[in-house]
């Protein structure tokens, strides 16, 4: 599991952090640890570390990258890493995730443990330390049983000077600062995941360990599916020639399939052509018997004509008839008189 996580000072994510590397067998990669680690044993990156850090620069991103990225091909870091501290703002981020892609072993979850602020203030404000026994107070939440001395030795407890309400304030106000957009960067990856850091650090720790086995277990189980299936692959593919003709059946299979596409395509067309045909025949016949009704209707109409020319004929042949007798019948009427 690779996690990145992200927490408030004073939100314990450091002491979640070490009990989390128990549970889960992977290391916590510090940013400040390797650099001074790096430095210690004078290696190339640490002699640029060294280098910037004497000089009073910021020692650059591809230092630090280079660092995590040293750390993570070591052995314990194959099943994972917590890395704490870094990123702490986009850039680095992106870097981050082009790097750990490059090495094939991206961030699968960051896991903020979030505390409100009054709550980290008291946290920070209250914090007292022994002075001779180095065991730590809180005047809020574990208070020693005489104000001021240590329970176990009965030293002095002593506050930080740095543990006062301004600086905390600001400490904090720049934390929100850095890490709101790395918050909205993870949560767009999918990858950003809350627990509420309220309760003892056990009570908090085991909330955390849920989240990581809930977003991990089922990438872990499908990875483990596919290896499984690819492995098993292998063994068939290395197995003896009873094994080999099943894929040959299935070659055979999608041999007879294609044909049968190609068959039913030539149906297909087929039934296509002989549908054009039937479509010209009918054209054909549609046109014949235009031509025909036309025929028809020419003739009928010829005929009425005919008719007409008859019955003119008639008309004029009785008008001459009537003519005649008209003429018939004066001349009888003249011989009469
Ligand atoms: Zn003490």
């Amino acid at each position: 599991m690779r996690i990145v996580l992200l927490g408030a000072p004073g939100s314990g994510k450091g002491t979640q952090a070490k009990k989390l590397v128990e549970r889960y067998n992977i290391p916590q990669i510090s940013t400040g640890d390797l650099l001074r680690e790096a430095v210690a044993a004078g290696s190339e990156l640490g002699k640029r570390a060294k280098t910037a850090m004497d000089t009073g620069q910021l020692v650059s991103d591809d230092i630090v990258l280079g660092m995590i990225q040293e750390r993570l091909a070591k052995p314990d870091a194959k099943s994972g890493f917590i890395l704490d501290g870094f990123p702490r703002n986009i850039p680095q981020s992106q870097s981050l995730d082009a790097m750990l892609a490059r090495v094939g072993q991206p961030i699968q979850l960051s896991l903020l443990v979030d505390v409100d602020n009054s709550v980290l203030l008291k946290r920070i404000t209250g914090r007292r330390s022994c002075g001779s026994c180095g065991a730590i107070y809180n005047i809020y939440f574990s208070t020693p049983k005489v104000p001021g001395k240590c329970d176990k030795c009965g030293g002095t407890l002593q506050h930080r000077s740095d543990d006062n309400e301004d600086t905390v304030t600001n400490r904090l106000a720049v934390y929100e600062e850095q890490t709101a957009p790395l918050m909205s960067y993870y949560k767009a990856q999918g990858k950003l995941r809350t627990v509420a850091g309220v309760g003892s650090i056990s009570e908090i720790f085991d909330k955390m360990c849920e989240v990581i086995e809930a977003q991990i277990r089922p990438l872990a189980t499908a990875m483990k599916k596919i290896s499984e299936a690819t492995a098993s692959a292998k063994k068939a593919a290395k197995a003896g020639n009873a094994k080999k003709a099943k894929p040959k059946k299935a070659a055979a299979k999608k041999k007879a399939a294609k044909k049968k596409v190609k068959k039913t395509a030539a149906k297909k067309t087929a039934k296509k052509k002989v549908k054009k045909k039937l479509v010209k025949k009918t054209a054909a016949k549609k046109k014949v018997a235009k031509k025909k009704t036309a025929k028809k209707k020419t003739a009928k109409k010829k005929t009425a004509k005919k008719k007409v020319k008859k019955k003119a004929k008639k008309k004029a042949a009785k008008k001459k008839v009537k003519k005649k007798a008209k003429k018939k019948a004066k001349k009888k009427a003249k011989r009469r008189r």
